[in-house]
């Protein structure tokens, strides 16, 4: 019962963000039925919000202040109808609200910029360069961000990220 109204609740919540509406991907008479879909084929149509623009909508930086502003508006509204109205046996929706209103949605705009990542590094030159940085999107040689179709440096100041092992801890070159 509580599942479902928590099912529904999310349905209603992404169709308002108009992530319900899918298109459906027309499949090719002359291709084989049994091709596999190329994972980036379903961005579009997975995030149809996504927009690869010169600055980035969402970064990791942009998601913690917001979450910071909610909590911090949220608590100080909250704590004033508890208090006014003494409500603090009602502590539970109070939690219920700061998943709803902060935590969930923090959560959703994470797995966007997650996409949006996973976006850059399988179409861009700047993700495979040394200078670019992965939680805002932007170079840290030029101070700019980058985006499907904008690489700031043009390639020009282009460096490899070169690794001595596999491991992400190994040095690499300075
Ligand atoms: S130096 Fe050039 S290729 Fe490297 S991250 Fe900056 S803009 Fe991209």
């Amino acid at each position: 019962m509580i599942r479902r109204f928590f099912n529904k609740l999310r349905f209603k919540i992404l169709q308002l963000r108009g992530l319900t509406a899918l298109p459906v991907i027309p499949q090719s008479p002359m291709r084989s039925t049994h091709r596999s879909l190329d994972e980036r084929e379903l961005y579009p149509h997975l995030f149809p919000n996504y927009k690869p623009e010169p600055i980035p909508e969402i970064t990791v930086g942009s998601i913690i202040t917001w979450f910071l502003i909610k909590f911090g508006i949220l608590m100080l509204v909250m704590w004033f109808l508890f208090e006014r109205y003494h409500l603090q046996e009602y502590w539970m929706v109070g939690l219920a609200v700061i998943w709803l209103v902060v935590v969930y949605p923090a959560f959703m705009q994470y797995q966007r910029f997650k996409a949006q990542t996973r976006m850059l590094e399988a179409n861009t030159l700047c993700a495979k360069c040394r200078h670019f940085d992965e939680t805002g999107h932007f170079c840290k040689l030029l101070d700019e961000h980058v985006s499907l179709t904008y690489t700031p440096c043009g390639g020009e100041s282009w460096e490899a990220k070169q690794h001595f092992g596999k491991d992400d801890d190994d040095e690499t070159f300075s």
